[in-house]
């Protein structure tokens, strides 16, 4: 079946986009709403001085997110529910800044001012009934697309379901996308969430399940990597604005594609270890030369130019229970691994086959 795709409907790229926060918001401020804009933004800023670019009024809420965890459907309730009792019921907009955590749980966040209920009611597709406040999302590191993607990827502890909210509502209304944010990411860390746009666009070309535009975004987004991780140093202004580019071109694609073995697999590890998203694909991708030969080679090529270290061991950790929850997790996204392997996925990556990967990690 056609998909009716929606994107983004606005951004600003460009070194200095930030300072335009202010008037974005002073269209909202003067809008309907009374309440204030609500500030979700990165733990790691609370004491920048790029706060002062955002034009935060005495009355706005200002919530730091800490990102030792990823977002969980608990954490999200309770910073909802502490906003209210707060008094700010109906804010004029949202506006979240960091990485792929930080911008999820803005999204979350808006969608649940206008929907009733809790978090977990809307894990899934298509869920969310009504628009969600007017948000503006500002990425400083790039590389999961959570920007522009139409979810938000939450772990729900009870149920044990790692899903996100994907619906039209969650997309921003607004991104402003300013590479000037992105120049003090730690090293690997910006390697490793990076990387994150390159594998999406490996595994959804190498897949079955494809759309042409999906594939030509992709296609793109795999250029501007290897420019980026291949010629000179990724983290040089050009580098960063050529990341923030496919990382926004590749949460595009999302939409309209699927992911491969790396990401179930990765996933595997996250449920049962804790592994974060970004650097769980990245060890995941050193054991996958069965699967995507080409791309594990370049993908090394990548790390060694740029002199990151991807951590290794945690698998060899793992006693032999631990090993069978990763297969069993990850077993779980049939979608993207039968987009992958075919139908007949189950007898090509077997629970022993996953459990000997996972013991090579
Ligand atoms: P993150 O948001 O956890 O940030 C990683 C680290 O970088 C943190 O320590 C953060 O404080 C730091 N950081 C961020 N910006 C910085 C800056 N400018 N300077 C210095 N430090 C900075 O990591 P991430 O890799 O961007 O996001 C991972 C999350 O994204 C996971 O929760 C994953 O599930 C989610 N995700 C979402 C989507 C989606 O489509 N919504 C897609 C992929 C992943
Ligand atoms: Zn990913």
């Amino acid at each position: 079946m056609l998909k009716n795709i929606r994107n983004i409907p606005r951004y600003l790229i460009g070194s200095g986009a930030l300072a335009s926060v202010p008037s974005l918001l002073d269209a909202r401020r003067a809008a309907a709403r009374p309440g204030g804009a609500v500030f979700i933004i990165d733990a790691y800023f609370r004491d920048s001085a790029r706060l002062s670019a955002l034009g935060i009024q005495p009355d706005d809420p200002v919530r730091f997110v800490e990102t030792e965890h990823e977002p969980t459907t608990d954490g999200v309730d309770a910073l909802l529910a502490d906003l209210r009792a707060q008094g700010h019921d109906a804010p004029c907009a949202i506006v979240g800044m960091g990485g792929g955590t930080t911008l999820d749980t803005a999204k979350a966040i808006a969608n649940l001012f206008t929907n009733p209920g809790k978090s977990e009611q809307y894990q899934g597709w298509d869920l969310v009934q009504a628009a969600g406040i007017y948000k503006i999302g500002i990425p400083t590191i790039s590389g999961t697309g959570a920007e522009s993607s139409r979810t938000c990827v939450l772990t729900n502890y009870r149920t044990g379901l790692k899903l996100g909210m994907n619906s039209d509502f969650t997309l921003y209304d607004q991104l402003v996308l300013d590479p000037d944010l992105t120049g003090t990411v730690e090293r690997n860390q910006y390697f490793y969430t990076g990387m994150d746009t390159y594998i999406h666009c490996i595994e959804s070309l190498s897949g079955r399940y494809r759309s042409p535009v999906a594939d030509a975004l992709s296609h793109q987004a795999l250029a501007l990597c290897r420019q980026v991780f291949l010629e000179g140093d990724m983290m040089a202004l050009e580098n960063r604005q050529r990341l923030m580019t496919a990382s926004y071109l590749g949460g595009c694609a999302i939409a309209s594609s699927f992911v491969g073995v790396i990401h179930p697999m990765s996933a595997g590890l996250s449920v049962v270890a804790g592994t974060h998203h970004c650097v769980g694909n990245c060890i995941t991708m050193l054991v996958m030369d069965e699967f995507y030969p080409e791309a594990v080679a370049e993908f090394r090529r990548m790390a060694e130019v740029q002199g990151v270290t991807i951590p290794a061991g945690v698998g060899a950790r793992a006693s032999d229970e631990d090993l069978q929850r990763m297969a069993t997790a990850a077993s779980l996204h049939e979608k993207p691994l039968s987009n992958a392997l075919g139908d007949g996925w189950r007898t090509l990556l077997t629970p022993e086959r996953m459990q000997s990967l996972f013991r090579r990690m």
